[in-house]
């Protein structure tokens, strides 16, 4: 058996009796076209080796392994799914490599290497931001870019621009170490079950470490004091961190700014003369 003849996703699944369970956020994608386009969006993954969060009954997983990836490692906490998995990994001659894990556990360099590689999934919904969080401020990076699917509110706070309501701490974050595209709304009904809401696939490319912003803590710092009191203005918020107008005024951000409307990069200056602050 080839992966092109293997049953569907949807009568793998039946036919290994399984349903999908709302605690582990289990809301699958059966339509291999759907699946093939988001692994179009991660691309090129010819020869590389990929990470992926959750496989479930294997629909994203099959379109990666269709896609040439060298080896796919499948990260999955449901031992239901194992029997599956492991007839599609006989299906791609032996290249999917299934790691019975909590995905919070594991850390995908140690899997993924140096070489070409990409971290691609549909999260679940309860460990979808710790896990970008990790991974977005591990360094080095896990992998050279990461194509993600979230809610879509969630896609929306990570690849926010200044002056709208989603932007926020995870949009300073993950733009300060990944250029973050937006690539693809996914209808709750293209799942099953679905979901109460859409949701997006957000493609986070890591920028070269000359650009990558690498004082994470002073960034969370920062942007923790901003953020918690959104509608006060910077001069205010950034009280607790010492003297606001000082740190503003090196920081060329004028006092009366709030945070929404205070660029990626603004943000890093103000984590940058905080931390010389308080390092004397
Ligand atoms: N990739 C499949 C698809 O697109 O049809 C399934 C996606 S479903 C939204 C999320 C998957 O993540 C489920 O298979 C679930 O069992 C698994 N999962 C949930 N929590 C996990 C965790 N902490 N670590 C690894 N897998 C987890």
């Amino acid at each position: 058996m080839s992966l092109d003849t293997l049953p569907g996703v949807r009568d793998m699944a039946d036919a290994h009796g399984l349903l999908a369970r709302k605690s582990l956020g289990q809301h699958f994608l059966y339509d291999l076209n759907v699946t093939r386009k988001i692994t179009r969006l991660a691309g090129p993954l010819d020869g590389a080796r990929v990470m992926e969060v959750g496989p479930g009954p294997g629909g994203l997983t099959r379109a990666l392994l269709e896609s040439g990836a060298e080896k796919v490692f499948a990260v999955e906490t449901d031992e239901r799914f194992l029997p599956l998995l492991e007839d599609i990994n006989r299906a791609s001659g032996g290249r999917l490599d299934v790691i019975h894990a909590d995905a919070l556990t594991v850390n995908p360099r140690d899997y993924l290497g140096d070489g070409p590689s990409a971290i691609v999934a549909n999260l679940p919904y309860n460990v979808g931001t710790p896990l970008l969080t990790g991974w977005l401020t591990a360094d080095p990076p896990p992998a050279p870019s990461m194509s993600l699917m979230f809610q879509k509110e969630v896609a929306d706070r990570i690849a926010a621009s200044p002056g709208g309501k989603d932007f926020g701490r995870l949009a300073v974050l993950a733009q300060s170490r990944c250029q973050v595209r937006l690539e693809m709304t996914i209808p709750a009904r293209a799942f099953t079950p679905p979901p109460k809401i859409d949701s997006a696939v957000v493609r986070l490319d890591f920028l070269p470490e000359s650009e990558r912003f690498s004082d994470i803590s002073a960034l969370e710092t920062v942007t923790k004091a901003a953020f918690t009191q959104r509608r006060k203005m910077l001069r205010k918020s950034l009280s607790t961190l010492g003297d606001a107008h000082k740190l503003l005024e090196m920081a060329e951000i004028s006092p009366e700014t709030r945070p929404e409307t205070v660029s990626v990069q603004a943000f890093q200056r103000l984590a940058k003369v905080w931390r010389e602050s308080i390092s004397g």
